[in-house]
């Protein structure tokens, strides 16, 4: 179980005849049970590595592995299945649904798989008592801190097995201590369920680089490309 990039290449088409290289020979590896942060400022390519790395946009050229399967292989179906079934996401806005109620926010990713979430009510109020919201099943969104929501958003990330985990900017909206907070909270769930979790932030503060709870890798990009890759654990 683990991610791994090598020689990965993005480009976006820009105006008439242009094209703007976001992602440059990018390789990385992420083992499971670990967190790798992927910093860099505004616009240097690090939503992109991520949406690569998600199989949501396919590179121009270079190979991503999930589980040790090389997903550029694989068609379009299949990918879709695997980024169904094996990677979780959060972004920075936790696109939560108004409607739905926390619980229902959890159930409705085993309902989008063709489970039965009744199945998947144990799981779920597990996974909020583990992301500290086990008290909060019944609210909506906006009974909830910014902070909580992003939790609900981590702890649906996680419904059903999962081997990867990507993270953009999810502390972006919270302050210092509730933003290490939350990378703490996925430093731990990644490391007990042995997911490989790249998270980007260009929050370095509230990484905690080689301290307890914090990150166990740290990369830094500069437009399009990985500058040095310091393997701080
Ligand atoms: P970051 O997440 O580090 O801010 P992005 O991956 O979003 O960086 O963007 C990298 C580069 O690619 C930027 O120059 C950005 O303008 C460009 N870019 C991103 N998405 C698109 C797109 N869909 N179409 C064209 N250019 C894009
Ligand atoms: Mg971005």
């Amino acid at each position: 179980m683990s991610l791994s990039l090598s020689q990965v290449s993005l480009s976006y088409p820009d105006g008439d005849a242009g094209r703007v290289h976001a992602v440059d020979q990018v390789s990385l590896h992420v083992p499971a049970g670990t967190v790798t942060a992927l910093t860099g400022p505004s616009g240097c390519g690090k939503s992109s590595v991520l949406a690569v790395a998600g199989t949501l946009i396919q590179p121009d050229s270079g190979v991503v592995s999930i589980d040790g399967v090389d997903v550029g292989e694989l068609r379009e179906a299949q990918r879709a299945q695997v980024r169904r079934d094996q990677i979780g996401f959060v972004f920075q806005n936790d696109n939560l649904l108004p409607d739905l109620t926390v619980i229902e926010q959890l159930l409705l990713v085993a309902h989008l798989r063709g489970q039965r979430p009744a199945r998947h009510r144990a799981e779920a109020h597990d996974l909020l008592d583990r992301v500290g919201l086990g008290g909060q099943a019944d609210k909506l969104p906006r009974q909830l801190s910014g902070g909580m929501r992003q939790r609900v958003n981590i702890a649906r990330a996680l419904m059903g097995p999962r081997s990867v985990l990507l993270i953009d900017e999810p502390t972006s909206a919270l302050d210092q201590a509730r933003g290490r907070d939350i990378v703490e909270l996925i430093v731990g769930l990644c490391h007990e369920r042995d997911l490989a979790a790249l998270l980007v932030t260009h929050d370095l503060a509230t990484l905690n680089v080689g301290g307890a709870g914090g990150v166990d890798a740290l990369v830094h990009m500069l437009d399009g490309r990985l500058e040095q890759d310091a393997l701080v654990s």
